[in-house]
């Protein structure tokens, strides 16, 4: 469903990305790990094309990105993000968050996204807050919120961005549970995450970047066991 070739990402005189090649079949989880600055949440950019690459091809669910694109939106619509930060919409309440990409962007009625709404919400457990605005809520609901929020859309896949990374530990449970959830239902997922138990249970591949490429790849118990290069090693080393 996605297909990265050769992707190269300058920042200025600063090649972010160096020759990533990656495929994301459907229905697969892939954890994306490494040390800060290795290139991971620019990879997730560039696949939902909040950033623009300078080399190589993307190709989301059969349409290649690229500068002149019709229809960008048509693509990122089809691919839900979450961050770090929940980034929810301050002003509007937790249903209504979840409620405006799916009247703008797919033109469903209010009763009908708010039906939409209402479910997700019930799926990731906080419907009973969804006339709440998200100040009222705790870290890791506001995190739920943002997965429902991107469910709404109906994506053929979801990227998360270190989505436990801002949160308490106490919350870190119950958003990693959601995740579990969603990646049980088959949900296509490309994770930058530093949850090793999580990328345990849930990834069918872990893929290790340092300094802007894709040093190793391998399944996770060969992974943690067995981390081929000195980069990986060092890299468990410290996070375990
Ligand atoms: P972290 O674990 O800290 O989130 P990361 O692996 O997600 O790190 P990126 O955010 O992808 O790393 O950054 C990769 C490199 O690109 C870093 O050296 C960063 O400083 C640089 N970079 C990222 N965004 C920009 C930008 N908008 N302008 C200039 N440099 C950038
Ligand atoms: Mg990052």
């Amino acid at each position: 469903i996605v297909v990265v070739e050769n992707l190269v990402k300058r920042f200025g005189g600063f090649t972010a990305l160096n020759d990533v090649n990656l495929t994301v079949a459907k229905r697969e989880k892939i954890v994306l790990c490494g040390p800060s600055g290795s290139g991971k949440s620019t990879l997730i950019r560039c696949i939902n094309h909040i950033e623009k690459h300078d080399g190589g091809r993307i190709v989301v669910d059969g349409v290649e990105l690229t500068d002149r694109m019709a229809d960008i939106n048509g693509v990122r619509s089809e691919v839900g993000m979450v961050f770090q930060s929940f980034n929810l919409f301050p002003h509007l309440s937790v249903v209504e968050n979840c409620m405006l990409a799916p009247m703008k962007v797919r033109g469903l009625s209010r009763p009908e996204a708010r039906e939409r709404a209402m479910d997700l919400l019930r799926k990731v457990r906080i419907h009973s807050q969804a006339d709440k605005y998200p100040a009222q809520l705790s870290g890791g609901q506001q995190q739920r919120v943002a997965i429902a929020r991107a469910l709404c859309m109906q994506p053929k896949i979801m990227l998360f961005d270190e989505p436990t990374s801002a949160l308490d530990p106490e919350m870190v449970k119950e958003v990693l549970d959601t995740m579990v959830q969603l990646a049980a239902e088959g949900m296509t997922m490309v994770c930058v995450t530093h949850e090793m138990g999580f990328a345990r249970e849930v990834a069918d591949r872990v893929v290790f970047m340092d300094q802007g490429s894709i040093v190793e790849e391998a399944d996770p118990e060969t992974f943690f066991r067995a981390p081929r290069t000195q980069r990986a090693k060092g890299f468990l080393n410290q996070i375990i």
